[in-house]
């Protein structure tokens, strides 16, 4: 039985991810962290612990999503649910057991059905908005007691939930990640029947969708304008919704997300985090960052536990651009500083890391550990000053998983019940 939460104990974990990073030609063999002249990084690392962690384990590349069910606490490998349910839980879809959740592109296939766009010219949001809605008036006829629902997220991207009894996340992606192959038929991954029905609503679905997009006025003024139609829906990375405890109930604690992404907002609410929205929190290096942080701060009032996400670390490392990570990283740094502020005068906790290493020259995950510092009123502060992958690796928390880290610090906030007598 979980004691009540003492007052005035609370914490904060700030991610930004792709954080992690290897040494860089262009940086003269610094890590983009190495070559920042973060100061409020460097102070958190200064007035804290210091330790790497190996988010899902020692050289395994993480997913953005396996990592924060990791981050959270939650053994990916046990209770991973696939990619989608996140995905329709981010764009505010209310997934009920049983639903199966896809990602979906808007993309271009040419004549013969081959891919040539796997982002249809990067349509606007505005446009996919308008596809999306006639997207709704799709009904499932070959599948009985089958509903789909579509939903548009951001940008080429939207969410497709079947609903309905008999259904399962074992069907194949229709997106392959790759251009100039034909656009499969989605295929049952197993001999069950639920299997065997998801992929035929699925592909009913898509036959219907490609239908009216092929006919829809926006596509018709895209042609005419020269530009790539959106006339084919590529859905992947089938999830249902994750069999977890949520983390008040772990805990005992009320927590907080702030994040812009879609999928940050959905693995936070599956895990039973609420959500804050910020205007212009994109997810993006173009994010209202000042606007998150403020939230963060107010959040602090109400929440025991507040997470805030930045993207833009990640977003520049895709782009293979080392410099503008280390902008990026500076300029975090800057904007996190009233924060850090409030949690040093109020004898908060809070956790600085990252959710995987994106190598800026690579511009993919890599396996990596990713530095962590904690900071707080009695944490056992160590001699290291510098929040980097190598000055972090000489720290008192020294080599953790990702896993652990929710423990370390509920254990600080009082929260974990002892084992034993
Ligand atoms: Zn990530
Ligand atoms: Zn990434």
């Amino acid at each position: 039985m979980l004691k009540p939460l003492q007052a005035g104990m609370k914490a904060v974990l700030v991610v930004c991810d792709g954080l992690g990073d290897r040494p860089t030609k262009t940086l003269n063999g610094l890590t983009p962290l190495q070559a920042a002249n973060a100061e409020t990084f460097d102070r958190i690392a200064s007035e804290g612990e210091c330790g790497i962690m190996d988010v899902i384990a020692p050289g395994q590349p993480p997913g953005s999503d396996t990592a924060h069910l990791a981050l959270f606490g939650y053994d990916p490998f046990k209770c991973y649910p696939g990619r989608g349910a996140f995905e329709a839980l981010g764009v505010g879809i209310e997934l009920q057991p049983g639903d199966v959740a896809f990602r979906c592109n808007f993309a271009t296939i040419d004549s013969d059905g081959v891919v040539i766009d796997r982002r249809a010219g990067r349509i606007s949001s505005e446009e996919a908005r308008k596809l999306s809605e006639a997207l709704k008036e799709i009904r499932i006829e070959g599948v009985g007691g089958v509903e789909a629902i579509f939903h548009h997220s951001s940008e080429h991207r939207g969410v497709l939930v079947l609903r309905g009894e008999k259904l399962s996340r074992c069907v194949s992606d229709v997106d392959l990640h790759r251009v100039g192959v034909k656009v499969p038929d989605p295929k049952p991954l197993e001999g069950s029947i639920e299997a065997e029905r998801t992929a035929k609503a699925l592909k009913e679905f898509l036959e219907k969708a490609r239908r009216i997009l092929a006919d829809h006025p926006v596509n018709r003024a895209r042609i005419k304008r020269g530009l790539k139609p959106a006339n084919v829906l590529l859905p992947r990375g089938a999830g249902t919704l994750p069999e977890i405890e949520p983390i008040s109930k772990v805990w005992g604690i009320r927590g907080a997300a702030i994040a812009g992404g879609g999928l940050y907002k959905g693995v936070a609410r599956a895990v039973g985090f609420d959500l804050i929205r910020v205007p212009g929190a994109t997810g993006t290096v173009n994010t209202n960052l000042r606007g998150k942080v403020e939230a963060a701060m107010k959040a602090l009032d109400e929440y025991d536990f507040v997470f805030l996400h930045v993207k833009a670390t990640d977003n520049v490392s895709h782009d293979k651009n080392p410099r503008k990570k280390v902008e990026v990283i500076e300029w975090i740094s800057r904007e996190l500083a009233p924060l850090v502020d409030k949690v040093s005068d109020r004898g908060f906790y809070l956790a600085l890391t990252g959710d995987h290493t994106t190598p800026s020259e690579i511009g993919e995950h890599k396996g990596d550990p990713v530095p962590l510092a904690i900071m707080g009123p009695d944490v056992r502060r160590d001699d290291v000053s510098k929040f980097d992958e190598l000055s972090c690796a000489r720290g008192v928390i020294c080599r953790i998983r990702g896993v652990d880290l929710m423990r370390i610090l509920m254990n600080y906030l009082g929260r974990v019940p002892l084992f034993g007598e």
